[in-house]
């Protein structure tokens, strides 16, 4: 490769400023700094140059000190490393020169408005210190541009009046910079806005995603807690609830009939002889005998009543807003149906003794359990297949 030796060195010339511990960012810059600095130098010598031959030597004097001062303010900056003074006298340069230029040539008309090369100096500050720093630099050029119309005549009378084709070669060129200069801050401006549009856009779009992931996850939550609930307070043979659910409802509907004064009532029912059932059909036959026997109970009772497995073969029925006769009427329904139920794989009748008692007083739970049970127990030691009713 032919191109390996040079492209090395201007490497190693524009990276002459970089400091060792500068990040890819700074290190960038300098060098881009660098780059143009030397490129404009380099242009500022052929620009000097053409006015000189056109007729223009002091006017080409000031493109060429420009080349001038600025090899040495790369010199000085590859030496003493100070970034922010190379770059303030890069773009101060890069302001005065094209308006010194036009200024020379006699203001706006014979300057063929050169100075909208000093355009490029907010541009570059744009790019090396930001949007703060590009708008004091386009102050800078504002008020340039309004110093060069005050003292435009004078310049016009002062200066010698340059050839009108060539002025129109120099017009020509200088609008077609300014405009190309326009251009690419517009078109940056433009990207950028789009970037941070498209950049927001996503983010908004990420967020929205996150939120609904975390909705679903939030009723993946509720469901799989409300499941819980259910297998807490569920009995898993019968499918009704279980001992657990039962001491809750029993605590509220306690609590709920002496806060208002309702009659509350209780039925406890166990299935008789139920021993001899499993002895004699199996433990399976018996499992299938109590979901019949929990589904003949829960078709008997109102949907306000609420039917429990207390444990075993036994189960407790909770009866709001029902007195003792219309709990023993329930619970007399309850025999009859369960005796005339033909229950699967059991030939004979299967039956059930019932107590019922009434709340009347402020009681505790294991108070009233322990008064159903005693009915219960009493139906158990007069026969079974009866209900007994306890105040
Ligand atoms: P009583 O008329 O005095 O109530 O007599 P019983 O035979 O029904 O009463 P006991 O308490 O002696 O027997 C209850 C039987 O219930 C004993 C137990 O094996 C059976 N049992 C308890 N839970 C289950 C169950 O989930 N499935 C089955 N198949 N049997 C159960
Ligand atoms: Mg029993
Ligand atoms: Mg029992």
């Amino acid at each position: 490769m032919t191109t390996q030796p040079f492209q090395s060195s201007i490497w190693t010339f524009v990276n002459k400023g970089a400091l060792a511990d500068d990040s890819d960012e700074v290190r960038l810059k300098k060098a881009i700094l660098t780059l143009i600095s030397s490129g404009i130098a380099i242009l500022a010598v052929f620009w000097g140059t053409l006015y000189v031959c056109t007729g223009y030597p002091y006017s080409g004097a000031i493109p060429l000190g420009y080349s001038v001062i600025s090899f040495f303010s790369i010199s000085h900056f590859f030496k003493s490393k100070q970034f922010a003074a190379f770059r303030f006298s890069q773009l101060l340069m890069i302001l005065l020169l094209p308006f010194l230029l036009m200024w020379s040539l006699g203001g706006f008309a014979n300057g063929s408005v050169v100075m909208v090369w000093a355009f490029f100096a907010p541009l570059a500050a744009l790019f090396f210190s930001g949007r703060k720093s590009a708008s004091r630099w386009l102050l800078g050029f504002i008020a340039l541009t309004i110093i060069s119309g005050l003292i435009n005549d004078k310049l016009a009378m002062l200066a010698r009046p340059m050839n009108d084709s060539l002025n129109t070669v120099y017009f020509i060129m200088n609008m077609g910079a300014g405009f190309l200069l326009i251009y690419v801050v517009l078109h940056y401006f433009v990207k950028d806005r789009q970037a941070s549009h498209q950049m927001a856009l996503k983010s908004k779009e990420e967020a929205l995603q996150s939120k609904a992931q975390l909705q679903t996850a939030y009723e993946q939550l509720k469901e799989n807690e409300i499941k819980i609930r259910e297998l807490m307070l569920t009995d898993p043979l019968t499918g009704i609830a279980n001992r657990r659910y039962l001491d809750q409802r029993l605590e509220q509907e306690l609590q709920r009939s002496q806060r208002y004064g309702d009659r509350f009532s209780i039925i406890m029912t166990d299935l008789d002889y139920f021993k001899r059932i499993n002895d004699k059909y199996g433990h399976n036959t018996g499992d299938a005998v109590l979901v019949q026997f929990a589904k003949v109970l829960n078709d008997t009772v109102r949907s306000s009543d609420f039917v429990a497995r207390f444990g075993g073969e036994e189960f407790v029925i909770l009866l709001p807003d029902t007195d003792q006769q219309g709990a023993a009427e329930l619970a007399e329904r309850m025999r009859q149906d369960v005796a005339q139920y033909e229950f699967p794989g059991v030939p004979e009748t299967v039956t059930a003794s019932f107590g019922v008692t009434t709340v009347t007083q402020a009681q505790a739970s294991v108070e009233v359990l322990k008064k159903v049970d005693e009915a219960l127990y009493s139906s158990k030691k007069q026969g079974r297949n009866r209900i007994t009713s306890l105040a």
